[in-house]
């Protein structure tokens, strides 16, 4: 069988896409992947403080309308950066939504000049005008069916996965 070989910007998305399914919150899953030339720096998803209880086990913590236990996926990965010491300018972030105006400001005081999302979520009209006024850009990923179907996933790769014993949290 010929093969395309995955496209970055699909490869980067999918791993967002990933790291989403580790959200602890069940209100929206979100991940996102930071990434300079063209090497994964970073990644997080939407999820409690370190050492809080979870949204999935203990229900959100709404306050006016918005679950503030979570930290965001992208704030998350970007926290990454600051714990580690690892720098994101000049980076770019993958993200499966739309980013909000709290993340979308915290991205470009980053550095961060590129920003690729999979799903319109909210799309915050002053975040789009800051991303303009700063020279970054944003623009929209459609994840291709055609460079996954080697994943076979559910045949052989899955029962393996099941097999082997839950370690951590
Ligand atoms: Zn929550
Ligand atoms: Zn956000």
């Amino acid at each position: 069988m010929t093969s395309e070989r995955i496209p970055w910007d699909q490869y980067f998305m999918a791993q967002s896409v990933l790291l989403s399914l580790r959200s602890t919150c069940t209100r929206l899953e979100v991940g996102a992947t930071v990434v300079r030339d063209k090497r994964i720096i970073a990644g997080g998803y939407n999820g409690s403080v370190s050492g809080d209880v979870h949204c999935i086990d203990d229900g959100c913590y709404v306050v006016d309308g918005h679950c503030v236990r979570t930290i965001h996926a992208e704030m998350n990965a970007i926290l990454q950066c600051a714990k580690f010491g690892i720098p994101t300018e000049g980076a770019e972030i993958y993200v499966t939504h739309f980013p909000c105006l709290q993340c979308t400001k915290m991205i470009l005081q980053a550095g961060i000049k590129k920003i690729h999302y999979l799903k319109d979520y909210r799309n915050d009209e002053y975040a789009m005008a800051l991303i303009k006024q700063v020279g970054a850009t944003v623009d929209q990923v459609t994840l291709s069916k055609k460079y996954f179907a080697e994943l076979q996933l559910g045949e052989e790769e899955i029962a393996s996965v099941e097999e082997a014993p839950q370690t951590d949290q």
